[in-house]
C-alpha cells in the first residue's frame, strides 16, 4: 500500500511513513493521553528534515527559548528530579578561553550559568539559536566545559538547579563555581588549569554582564507555514491536501533562502508583526503558562492565529478556497496547549471559547477544569531563606 506524504506530496510506500507532530515536543507537544496534533500521514524524511530545519530553529529561537523557560518556571511541581529549561543571554563578547567562546545562561532561581566552547559551524540561511544548532547532529563539535554558580540558599530548589544544568549540558563537563562538587558523574574537581578563570567568575558575580544576542526575525516563518499545513489537514476537507493554498505553505516550509521565501504570497504577521493588530488578538485568545491555536474564519479567508508561551504570537492564512472546509468551520475553532500539565483542550468552537472568557456567568467545563489545575502548579518555596 501507498500514501501521499502531507509534506512533499510525494506517493510512498506505508513502511516509509512515521508519526508526525505537528506540535513539536520540544514545545510541549508530547501530550500525556488525548493528542489532536499528531498525524501519521508524513513521510520518515520529511519529518526527520523538518525536525531539524523547522521545528528546530524554532524551539532553540531566543524568544521561544526565553519565555518557554519563565513559564516553565512559573507553572511547575518542584521534586528532586524537576528539570527547567534555561534562560539563553547569548555571547559575553570580552569573555574568552582560549579559543573558546563563552556564553552565558540563566539557572530556574537567576543562577548564573557560563559555557565554553569552540564557535559552532556557522550555517547558512538558518537563523540564530539558542544553544547547540540542531543542524550540527552527527558532526564534531566542542561541547566545552560549564561554570555554574547557584544563586538560591534553599535547598529546595538545589536539585532543580543541578538537573536543569545538566540536562541542558548532557555532553559537557561542568564545574560548581561557589560550593562543593556534587557527588555527579557530569560534576568534576575545578582543574588547576582552569583557576585563574574560576576567579575571574567569581569576582564577575552580582554584576552585570557585556553579552550581545542573536535574534532573527525570520526565526519561525518555516515554522508557522508548516503549522498552518498540519492544522489545515486535520481540521479541513481532505481536499485541502491537493488545493493551491497547501501547495503555497509546503513551497513556504521547504524554502530555504530567506529572500526567495519573502517572495512567496503567504499572508500572515509572522511573531513579530504589528504589536497593535496581535495585541487585539492576544486579549481575546492568549492562555496564560502555554499555547493557544485557533483557527479563524473571515469572509473567504481561513486563518491561523497561534500563541506560544502567553507572548509569541502570529497570523497566517491556511486557506482562501472555502470550498475546501464548506460545512466543517462556521465561525472558528480553539486548541489551548498547557506544556506544564502535558495536556491540550479543543478543539472548542470559538464563541464558546469567547464567552467562556468575558462572560462571568458562562463556564465551559473543560476550561474550567483546565484552569483549576494549572493553580495547583503556582505555588513556589522561595529562593532566598
Ligand atoms: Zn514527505
Amino acid at each position: 500500500m501507498t500514501k501521499i506524504c502531507l509534506y512533499c506530496k510525494k506517493e510512498k510506500p506505508d513502511n516509509e511513513f512515521s508519526q508526525e507532530h505537528i506540535l513539536p515536543r520540544g514545545v510541549g507537544g508530547n501530550l500525556d493521553t488525548y493528542n489532536p496534533f499528531s498525524i501519521n500521514d508524513v513521510c520518515g524524511r520529511c519529518n526527520n528534515l523538518s525536525g531539524l530545519f523547522i521545528d528546530g530553529p524554532f524551539i532553540k529561537s531566543w524568544f521561544i527559548n526565553n519565555y518557554r523557560a519563565d513559564v516553565a518556571k512559573k507553572y511547575c511541581h518542584l521534586t528532586d528530579k524537576t528539570v527547567l529549561p534555561l534562560t539563553y543571554f547569548g555571547e559575553i563578547k570580552d569573555l574568552k578561553f582560549g579559543d573558546k567562546i563563552c556564553e552565558f545562561w540563566l539557572g530556574p532561581t537567576g543562577d548564573t550559568i557560563y559555557h565554553f566552547h569552540e564557535p559552532y559551524p556557522e550555517e547558512l540561511d538558518s537563523p540564530p539559536i539558542v544553544g547547540v544548532p540542531p543542524t550540527t547532529y552527527n558532526k564534531e563539535i566542542d561541547n566545552g566545559f560549564v561554570f555554574l554558580f547557584v544563586r538560591s540558599n534553599n535547598p529546595a530548589w538545589h536539585p532543580a538547579i543541578i538537573f536543569s544544568t545538566i540536562s541542558n549540558f548532557k555532553k559537557s563537563v561542568i564545574y560548581l563555581g561557589n560550593g562543593d562538587k556534587p557527588a555527579l558523574d557530569q560534576f568534576q574537581v575545578i582543574p588547576e588549569n582552569l583557576s585563574e578563570l574560576h576567579l575571574q567568575l567569581k569576582s564577575m558575580q552580582g554584576k552585570t554582564h557585556n553579552n550581545t544576542v542573536k535574534i532573527g526575525i525570520n526565526y519561525a516563518d518555516r515554522f508557522l507555514c508548516k503549522l498552518a499545513l498540519g492544522i489545515g489537514s486535520l481540521m479541513l476537507n481532505p481536499s485541502f491536501k491537493e488545493s493551491k493554498s497547501a501547495d503555497l505553505l509546503r513551497q513556504g516550509m521547504w524554502t530555504k533562502n530567506i529572500r526567495d521565501r519573502e517572495k512567496l504570497p503567504i499572508r500572515g504577521t509572522g511573531f513579530l508583526g504589528n504589536k497593535d493588530t496581535m495585541a487585539n488578538f492576544d486579549s481575546f485568545f492568549k492562555w496564560s503558562g502555554g499555547h493557544s491555536i485557533v483557527i479563524m474564519k473571515t469572509g473567504k479567508q481561513l486563518a491561523l492565529y497561534s500563541n506560544f508561551y502567553e507572548v509569541n504570537s502570529a497570523v497566517i492564512q491556511i486557506s482562501d478556497e472555502p470550498e475546501h472546509w464548506e460545512g466543517k468551520m462556521t465561525e472558528g475553532k480553539v486548541f489551548v496547549v498547557v506544556p506544564a500539565l502535558s495536556k491540550a483542550v479543543g478543539p472548542i468552537d470559538l464563541a464558546e471559547f469567547i464567552a467562556h472568557r468575558i462572560e462571568p456567568s458562562y463556564t465551559n467545563e473543560q476550561l474550567k477544569k483546565l484552569e483549576e489545575e494549572m493553580e495547583q502548579f503556582t505555588k513556589h518555596p522561595p529562593f532566598d531563606i
